[in-house]
């Protein structure tokens, strides 16, 4: 009898309410006030600028004084900050494991364990700035469930990219293992059937493998040329895996669209790249000296240690020649994007890493920003603070086109209109 009463009450109250709730806005609509905007195009910041959001786009973006703020928005004061697009970090595997003894803890995780370990990478990253990501290679589909469910509101994540699996020849680098065109194109096509919108292979060994050369191209043509067909026929893009000149060759032969890391690829294949649009993902943290602190916390084998301090020195020397020759360069870090490296994040220090191999600031904020926008064919959506794009922006104390540096401050980061860390509202901390 209670609960019919109740019922009863509130119909009735649903129905004096009803002529007041039409005339309310639809959707929640929230003002950034009184910040500078970046121009990540290049050109003058808008200064003193307001943003205005309605539900999870971005409606209006000018000075403060061209745009009125209507009643009842939700105003977030932004004076003195920087707002620049939510960073995009390229290369992530959110269920990473690496040799050693962090790694070893992992062996008999089980994929619901994995999903929950996932997620609160995903978190933790988005704490960090990182709005969208592209995983380069998950277990068994747990990917495309925490895909679903950060896009649920089940759980706080970044926007995700996801290549599902990482396909190799028996023995490659890494576990879906595969020979034959035929046995390539089912891998690929299970993967796009789950979900995926890129494909990921290995073409050549890695640093942390201990059996095959990271020098070598395993694949044959019938495999490689196979699978990206596979691929392409489903609009889905390709990327490898790749520190090998003769594997990059023969994938640029067959249509890749993007190279993972790069170590030791020469000119003549990055100015192939350039010609073709093909896009490099550096992560260039990994093979750096910030990062030998965390292989150190996380127990690596010297014999890891030593390969990545010899394949450093090609990595560095092959980013500044593909930042010079002008290579199409998105940002990633095969490191959690939130993994503390030099003083700082992983992704931070990613960008930092290119304006010392030769990027002006902007191009390094480009390249954690519009560029992989546009290499995930998402620029419409997401990449820019532009009326009709996702509200996914960021917020730092300085210009980061005058320093990359003041990436290092981030205090404030939205994703689709909802604030997940505001630092001048306790309640909103990140932890
Ligand atoms: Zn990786």
């Amino acid at each position: 009898m209670i609960f019919k009463t109740i019922a009863a009450i509130a119909a009735a109250a649903s129905l004096v309410a009803a002529p007041v709730a039409a005339q309310a806005p639809a959707k929640l609509v929230t003002a950034l006030v009184g910040g500078n905007v970046v121009a990540i195009d290049g050109g003058a910041p808008i200064r003193d600028a307001t943003v205005l959001i309605e539900g999870d786009r971005i409606a209006q973006v000018g000075p403060s004084s061209s745009i009125t703020v209507p009643a009842g928005a939700k105003v977030v004061p932004m004076q003195g900050k920087w707002l620049v697009p939510g960073l995009m970090n390229m290369h992530v595997h959110f269920g990473l494991k690496l040799p050693g003894a962090a790694g070893n803890a992992l062996v008999n995780e089980t994929d619901a364990e994995q999903a929950l370990r996932m997620a609160d990478n995903a978190r933790r990253s988005l704490l960090a700035g990182v709005t969208t990501v592209r995983l380069t290679a998950e277990d068994h589909g747990n990917d495309f469930a925490l895909k679903r469910a950060i896009e649920a509101g089940q759980t706080d994540g970044p926007r995700i990219e996801s290549a599902g699996e990482l396909i190799v020849p028996t023995g490659g680098h890494g576990f879906l293992e595969a020979d034959g065109p035929a046995e390539f194109s089912k891998a690929a096509r299970t993967q796009i059937k789950r979900g995926a919108s890129w494909i990921k292979i290995a073409i050549s060994g890695g640093i942390s493998d201990t059996h095959g050369s990271i020098s070598a191209a395993p694949m044959t043509d019938a495999e490689l040329s196979t699978l990206i067909e596979v691929a392409h026929r489903n609009g889905v893009k390709v990327t490898a895996h790749n520190g090998s000149t003769e594997a990059a060759k023969q994938a640029l032969k067959y249509g890749i669209d993007c190279f993972e890391h790069g170590y030791h690829l020469d000119q003549d294949i990055l100015k192939e790249m350039k010609a073709k649009g093909v896009w490099l993902v550096p992560t260039i943290v990994v093979s750096q000296p910030g990062a030998y602190e965390f292989y150190r916390k996380i127990g690596s084998p010297d014999w890891y240690l030593d390969r990545v301090a010899s394949t450093g020195k090609d990595h560095w020397a092959m980013l500044q020649n593909a930042i010079r020759m002008g290579v199409n360069i998105a940002l990633g870090t095969d490191q959690f994007p939130f993994e503390p490296n030099g003083g700082t994040t992983a992704t931070v220090a990613e960008a930092e890493l290119y304006v010392k191999a030769g990027m002006t600031p902007l191009q390094a904020l480009q390249a954690a920003t519009i560029q992989p926008a546009k290499m995930l064919g998402l620029d419409k959506d997401v990449g820019r603070i532009k009326p009709g794009q996702y509200a996914d922006i960021v917020a730092v104390a300085a210009d980061p086109t005058a320093d990359i540096a003041a990436l290092r401050g981030i205090s404030f980061v939205m994703k689709g209109g909802t604030v997940y860390r505001d630092d001048s509202d306790p309640a909103l901390v990140a932890q």
